[in-house]
């Protein structure tokens, strides 16, 4: 089997107005970037608004673990069969940041036969959107410091700022540093950190932004900190920063346009974390995917607990968008793993330890139904999977009413995949999805909180120190508490322990800190230690990566 890049390099890609054609974008509303890339205007984009939408599929998955889910690969086998099958489909994905490129997961481009392309540039700098969106997040954290350098008239309290920095790479020696040393020409001396880009509010603003009046909006309302003493929220529009912030994201809003291996077409678009942010690729691409094609297959971050529970109750709840069907990918050897078995043995059969983990899967699945959004079951092949622990899983599901499909895009690219086109395309066309979030806006912050652990992680109940509860209802008080909750915990459990796999039971999950995004519109819910700036292996990915002879770029998978 040749490498991800190996098979990427020999793509035949069209050139991307060609691909805007068959969506039936005018030429002339691209704004291109070289022959495979390009932006579409907002302004196009804009005239639409009219038009029906097409059918929305979400891909989410069972609870990662090192083994892989493979949900992004599935994705894009997914459109492609549809593609295949006559159908008009496109696809929406976030963009990749560099952290995990040279860090440990590599690219974030799909594998084998199913990638979008060109690969090294989606992986790479791209369009810039993250360095325009790192840009924007750093100019208010220069303006800050500035305006406490000056004047700090509205007597911002130096220890309460909460707006760090941000860089796209994993780097943990900056996770906490101390600024403004020196003396007074080097402004005051404060404690700072440092996040990765994908983790700022920005990327979270930026995602749920609906057009750019509403982007400016949004950056206003960032709260950086609090006032000394009576310690009310400081904003971003109070130290004038969120025109300028605007300025430096209006090019990067437009949504970016490339095609699959296939040529299916892709919007691949703004790239929240799935725990402290809400995980999927920004509102406008999926609004513009869904006016321009028939049916719309777009991927959220980690498990369906954290992904697909944000994107339904975050990205679909504000925006109105009402998705059709679900597809959840697992893979055998993850669920060997949710039944116990070490990383070491999963080539070995294992129908014992299978059977146990389909309880993983099985949660998953309950969950995902309680959105009213009807599932499919997609089963990412790898070939150390044997036909007994396939049926296993094909039974599983079988006995809940579902069907299950072998997936092998990753071997064989959209053809791979047609089975679990037929079936999902057959759900979303009966229009029998009943989308509905899981709690109403009304609902008080802790109880939306609350609803979250006990319908989708499955525990007795939420847990929180007094002082937390009163957060909690101060944050009503301030007039925050129609916002949805972002819950940040491990994606490797259902619970807070990252140890326990498989569907735990009799857990509780504590809350241990709360997080306003009054510009993203969410309460995020730290429930665990949450890596906000991730650290570089032992041996990086980087090490491998390097340009070849001919100019290529070797070592991205
Ligand atoms: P996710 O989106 O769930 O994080 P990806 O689709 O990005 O997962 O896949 C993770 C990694 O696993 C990629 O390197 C991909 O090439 C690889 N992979 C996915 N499916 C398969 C498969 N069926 N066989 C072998 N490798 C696979
Ligand atoms: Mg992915």
């Amino acid at each position: 089997m040749k490498s991800d890049i190996e098979i990427a390099r020999e793509a035949r890609m069209q050139p991307i107005a060609e691909i805007a054609g068959e969506l039936g974008i005018p030429v002339e509303h691209l704004v291109p970037y070289g022959h495979t890339k390009a932006k579409v205007s907002l302004d196009y984009l804009q005239g639409l608004q009219d038009r029906a939408d097409g059918k929305l599929i979400l891909v989410t998955a069972t609870s990662p673990t090192p083994a892989g889910e493979g949900k992004t690969t599935t994705s894009i086998g997914l459109a492609d069969a549809l593609r295949r099958s006559g159908r008009n489909a496109s696809l929406c994905l976030r963009e990749p940041s560099l952290g995990p490129c040279f860090g440990m997961k590599g690219g974030a481009a799909g594998g084998g036969y199913a990638q979008v392309v060109p690969m090294e540039d989606i992986n790479l700098h791209f369009t810039g959107d993250m360095h325009a969106i790192g840009a924007a997040h750093n100019l208010l954290s220069a303006m800050i410091d500035n305006y406490i350098h000056w004047s700090n008239e509205l007597r911002i309290d130096l220890r309460r700022i909460s707006w760090p920095r941000v860089v796209d790479m994993n780097d943990r020696q900056l996770r906490e540093i101390v600024t403004g040393c020196g003396g007074p020409a080097n402004g005051f001396p404060m404690q700072s950190s440092f996040d990765i880009t994908v983790a700022s509010e920005v990327m979270a603003i930026f995602c749920l932004a609906r057009n750019l009046e509403d982007l400016q909006q949004r950056l206003a309302r960032i709260v950086i900190g609090q006032t000394r003493g009576e310690l009310k929220p400081v904003t971003a529009e109070q130290v004038g920063a969120s025109g300028a912030m605007t300025a430096l994201l209006r090019d990067a809003l437009a949504p970016n346009l490339v095609q699959s291996l296939e040529n299916t077409p892709a919007f691949i678009h703004g790239g929240p974390f799935a725990n402290i942010a809400h995980g999927c690729n920004s509102l406008i691409a999926t609004r513009a995917a869904l006016k321009l094609s028939d049916y719309v297959v777009t991927e959220a971050g980690f498990g369906a607990d954290l992904g697909a529970e944000k994107f339904f109750n975050i990205k679909c709840r504000k925006s109105g968008l009402r998705p059709d069907a679900a597809v959840i990918v697992v893979t055998v050897r993850a669920l060997k793993m949710h039944g116990g078995v070490a990383k070491e043995e999963l080539t070995r059969e294992n129908g014992e330890a299978v059977s146990k983990g389909l309880e993983n899967l099985g949660r998953h699945i309950r969950n995902v139904g309680r959105f009213g959004v009807p599932v499919t079951v997609a089963i990412n092949h790898f070939v150390s999977d044997t036909d007994a622990e396939i049926q296993l899983v094909k039974d599983y599901v079988a006995a809940r009413g579902l069907e299950a499909h072998v997936c092998t895009s990753w071997a064989d690219g959209g053809a791979g995949a047609s089975a679990l086109a037929d079936t999902v395309a057959a759900i979303a066309d009966t229009g029998r999805a009943q989308f509905h979030p899981l709690y109403d806006d009304e609902m008080s912050l802790w109880n939306k909180a609350r609803t979250v652990a006990r319908e989708i992680y499955g525990a007795d109940d939420l847990q929180a120190d007094k002082k937390i509860r009163d957060q909690f209802r101060q944050f009503e008080a301030e007039g925050y508490g129609h916002f949805p909750v972002c819950m940040a915990k491990t994606p490797y459990s259902f619970s807070t322990d990252p140890q326990l796999m498989g569907a735990p039971v009799n857990h509780s999950v504590k809350v241990r800190e709360l997080k306003l995004a009054a510009g993203a519109e969410f309460l995020v819910v730290i429930c665990g230690d949450i890596m906000r700036m991730p650290g570089l292996p032992r041996v990086p990915a980087a090490n491998n990566i390097y340009v070849n002879e001919q100019g290529q770029i070797e070592g991205l998978f």
